[in-house]
């Protein structure tokens, strides 16, 4: 099938970072980032050549609520990252969980509730739901992401409404967007593809068909707490398959079944979770990146 081959680019293109942490950029050092323009490291200051303005000012007010001034000349330069040759392969400065090929960024439950090797079923170039194992989580934790997620229903259509393609993208293993086959079924709108489940429909649905990639790119942004108390919500961006399906939309707490969302404190960054809810749904070209609040 044409879609499935397209994987291989997924795998040279990543090959390089896979190992790469998040945040510990090795800019041009990806050996399969070949097609990829250089990037270029951030300017410390004006060139001597500038002229007076020309790069930023020193009399000008100050932003309100902000340290610097209407355009700063000291005001660091944002981070100059290569985006990927193709818009859903991983930018220089993500950390790549799953390139098609292992899952050592991943890690499931044992029988003790220890942490084991995940034992999702892997093929080739994607992996399914180890269907009635167990969620997979990530090693690392995370708190503000941008998040692309590849994923397609099973090929094979089974069961209705919350039964068929279901599986989740759960942020900090709390806060689901749904993955679920929207293809020809039915469901509760709050509980839908790409809904914040239980909480939010998405702003429009816009499926494949079963056995298409599709993808997810979600910019999360994390609750801050001070105690118990609930200090910042956390927000969620999602856009489905190119589609904007969420609007920095506001979460009313961690994912519930049946029951009203309430926030319980918990700690600033921890794992991705992918959900198994019996399902074997299949996932592909995982990568993130961590986000850093604008001072
Ligand atoms: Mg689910």
């Amino acid at each position: 099938m044409g879609r499935r081959s397209k994987v291989r680019w997924v795998t040279a293109v990543v090959g390089g970072s896979a190992l790469l942490g998040a945040g510990t950029i090795a800019l041009g050092a990806r050996q399969g980032a070949a097609q990829a323009p250089a990037p270029q490291p951030a300017q410390a200051g004006p060139p001597a050549t500038a002229k007076p303005g020309e790069l930023g000012y020193t009399d000008t007010p100050l932003i309100p609520g902000q340290k610097w001034r209407v355009h700063d000349v000291e005001r660091p330069a944002p981070t100059r990252v290569a985006p990927g040759v193709i818009a859903s392969a991983p930018p220089s400065d993500a950390l790549v969980l799953f390139d098609g090929k292992d899952l050592s960024k991943w890690a499931q439950r044992g029988p003790n509730n220890e942490i084991v090797d995940a034992k999702w079923p892997m093929r080739e170039g994607y992996f399914e739901t180890g269907a009635k194992t167990g969620s997979m989580f990530t090693r690392e934790s995370f708190g503000d992401v941008q998040l692309h997620v590849e994923w397609a229903a099973p090929p094979v259509v089974a069961g209705s409404s919350q039964g068929r393609g279901n599986s989740g993208v759960i942020l900090m293993g709390r806060y689901e967007v749904q993955v679920l086959d929207m293809h020809n079924n039915q469901t509760y709108a709050d509980g839908g593809a790409a809904s914040l489940y239980g909480q939010w429909p998405p702003l429009v649905t816009a499926p494949r068909a079963p056995g298409e990639w599709q993808t997810y790119d979600i910019i999360f942004e994390a609750p801050v707490f001070e105690g118990d108390k609930v200090v910042t919500p956390a927000f969620a961006t999602v856009i489905w398959n190119g589609v904007l399906a969420h609007h920095r939309k506001e979460l009313l707490g961690p994912t519930a079944h049946r029951t009203a969302p309430k926030y319980v404190a918990h700690a600033p960054t921890l794992p991705l979770t992918l959900q198994d809810h019996s399902n074997p749904v299949r996932y592909r070209n995982i990568w993130v990146r961590r986000l850093v609040r604008a001072s």
